[in-house]
């Protein structure tokens, strides 16, 4: 469903999922989160860069 909107609503917290995020901290809720994110995509990164490279070895 699209409606015309004329304010956009606040996305909640890709980390909690909480609706209230700082805009400080876009888009996320709190520095907390943000530092959560940080580490989580720091791991991911690292780990795509292992299996990136097995699975085109793989294939
Ligand atoms: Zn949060």
């Amino acid at each position: 469903m699209t409606e015309p909107t004329t304010e956009t609503p606040a996305a909640p917290c890709p980390i909690c999922g909480k609706p209230g995020q700082d805009r400080k901290y876009r888009p996320f809720c709190s520095a907390r989160c943000a530092d959560v994110d940080l580490h989580r995509w720091l791991g991911e990164v690292y780990r795509v860069e292992t299996d990136d490279a097995e699975d085109a070895d793989g294939e």
